[in-house]
């Protein structure tokens, strides 16, 4: 497979360590990025973000403009969505992760936002990667939900080739043959990205397979992969939940996963980054 040259780790030997603030992603600590699909209300997002922060957990995922598949679903709470996250990112010291939607609103998200999503959808928009390269802020490429991992590698060499080399790869499942679930998570894709690229590879086991239940053993097998963190939907309420509520984990589910990501985290001798030590749980 040839044909990138700025993201391969044939010309970069050493892993890109992106910085988010005063944190990392792409070094021995794991990365786990917790929220809701989408922002709802100040209520919502508050009681959410208590719960992943008394986790030690440093980042928190919510969008404010979603890309639906039908034109009558909920859209997001767009500008309000976005203050709601950075009142609330202050109040529990938390990154805000949001996706942004396309070049017209790279403006109105970029001050909200510590880590700008790029969603599956707009993983081919090649002239808003090209915006997306000359931004200082770094920038998580979803792979697209039908695409190659030469095609999702040759995405992020446009945003590093713009000059933005703060590019955070995400698996997040992949359209197959097989419809019983919402998408294919596809595991193998990690370590090939690990040996081809020098980029941070987290994984979304939320939309990678559409299903609550497979969260979990989604989320050890992509550390066992070799993921550098994971990208998580949790929710209050799922069964209200205005977007994915079916994939979102319960709120005291995620102690579960945060012990579960630890021990698997230590069997190749890598920690979780949390806020230690780690309080009694919700
Ligand atoms: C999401 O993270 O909620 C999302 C829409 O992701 P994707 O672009 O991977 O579908
Ligand atoms: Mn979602």
């Amino acid at each position: 497979m040839s044909g990138f040259k700025l993201v391969s780790r044939h010309n970069q030997k050493e892993r890109t360590i992106v910085p988010v603030g005063d944190l990392s992603i792409g070094n021995s600590e794991l990365c786990l990025i917790a929220g809701p699909c989408a922002v709802e209300s100040e209520d919502q997002l508050d009681e959410i973000a208590q719960g992943i922060s008394n986790l030690g957990i440093k980042f928190m995922r919510g969008g404010a403009y979603k890309p639906r598949t039908s034109p009558y679903a909920f859209q997001g709470l767009k500008k309000d969505g976005l203050k709601i996250l950075r009142n609330t990112s202050i109040k529990y010291n938390l990154k805000v992760v949001t996706e942004v939607l396309d070049t017209s609103l790279i403006e109105e998200v970029y001050p909200f936002a510590d880590v700008l999503q790029v969603g599956s959808r707009n993983m081919k928009n090649y002239q808003f990667l090209k915006e997306l390269g000359k931004l200082d802020k770094p920038v998580l490429l979803k792979r697209g939900m039908s695409s190659t991992v030469h095609e999702w590698l040759m995405a992020a060499e446009y945003i590093l080739l713009g000059g933005n080399e703060k590019v955070i790869l995400c698996e997040r499942g992949i359209r197959t043959f097989d419809t019983t679930v919402r998408n294919t998570m596809d595991i193998a894709a990690i370590p090939l990205v690990k040996e081809l690229s020098h980029l941070p590879v987290l994984a979304d086991p939320s939309q990678g397979t559409g299903k609550r239940s497979l969260v979990k053993p989604m989320s050890l097998a992509a550390i066992a992969a070799g993921a550098d963190g994971l990208m998580i939907e949790v929710h209050n309420e799922p069964e209200t939940a205005l977007s994915d509520g079916f994939q979102s984990i319960y709120l005291h589910q995620m102690k579960e996963l945060v012990d579960g990501i630890r021990k698997q985290a230590e069997l190749s001798s890598r920690k979780l980054n949390l806020h230690s030590p780690i309080p009694e749980i919700i």
